[in-house]
């Protein structure tokens, strides 16, 4: 019928499901890698902020190594299969009535723009969530291997939540597969240690570095905003916008120097580290 559908033949694809999606996931997992190698040369030559050697060396090591984990779980979990089981479901939901075509392509995403924002909101005010989401936040540099330090908890509870998303609104589980990949580019370029020409105008409509790094703050009240992944208007309108430079990037109290502390940081909270503290004598100042 369409090239891609062709393409995908050639490709010897032998799955149930061979639609556009498949293809679409793999070209734009290949563009995302590829802006990934890029932003990297990019972040070496000149960078924005200038972290201490160790720390820089250190995030990249880290986040590395937890994609290669987390990728290697998921896959040995087969967490994709939970999505085409979602999509027997799919036929009665919102967007099921269109047929597949650049409309329902672009609706899809803008939705499923809002779905993830809704979820990294949840990731911040609901302990049980931010418990696995802090591992994200964790890093006390910024760079472009940010966007691969995630707890596999993290990611592994979102994909109930993006079955549901395919139920609900009733797309196809290869096309939210596809927007993943565009998202994954995105979540690169929006942790890239670098200033971009016209970064406060693009700002208004897609999530920038600046931006992003505010979200990456050392501080509660500001790493609680900017939740956007792609579009700027969820957190303009939600009112969770900032535009601050931050002080510090990290969080305080929490230490992960390897891929190993970073898992088992997800296990520690901070009212585990208040009442190991609170064991500790304090001395004579108590009042
Ligand atoms: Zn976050």
């Amino acid at each position: 019928m369409n090239n891609t559908e062709d393409l995908s033949a050639v490709s010897n694809v032998e799955l149930p499901i061979t639609e556009d999606g498949l293809l679409f996931n793999e070209v734009f997992f290949a563009v995302a890698m590829l802006a990934f190698v890029w932003l990297v040369i990019l972040e070496k030559k000149r960078p924005l902020l200038h972290f201490p050697q160790e720390i820089g060396k250190g995030s990249y090591i880290t986040n590395t190594t937890a994609f290669i984990f987390n990728n290697f779980i998921l896959t040995v979990l087969r967490a994709s299969s939970l999505f085409l089981v979602a999509q027997q479901f799919s036929s009665i939901g919102l967007l099921s009535g269109l047929s597949s075509g650049p409309i329902k392509w672009l609706l899809s995403f803008i939705l499923f723009d809002l779905a993830i924002y809704v979820w990294h909101l949840a990731s911040h005010h609901y302990e049980f969530l931010w418990r696995f989401h802090k591992v994200h936040h964790s890093d006390k540099s910024f760079n472009v291997t940010t966007g691969f330090r995630f707890h596999v908890f993290d990611l592994f509870l979102e994909i109930p939540y993006k079955c549901l998303f395919v139920i609900l609104i009733g797309v196809e589980a290869n096309l939210v597969l596809a927007i993943e990949t565009v998202e994954l580019l995105f979540i690169f370029f929006h942790h890239a240690n670098l200033r971009f020409a016209f970064e406060e105008r693009i700002s208004h409509f897609i999530i920038t570095p600046a931006l992003h790094r505010t979200h990456h703050s050392a501080m509660r009240q500001e790493h609680d905003s900017n939740y956007g992944i792609v579009l700027a208007v969820w957190d303009k309108l939600f009112g969770t916008r900032k535009e601050l430079i931050p002080q510090k990037i990290g969080l305080d109290i929490i230490e992960a120097e390897n891929f190993l502390q970073l898992f088992f940081l997800a296990f520690v909270t901070e009212r585990h580290i208040r009442k190991i503290l609170a064991i500790i004598p304090k001395g004579k100042k108590r009042s």
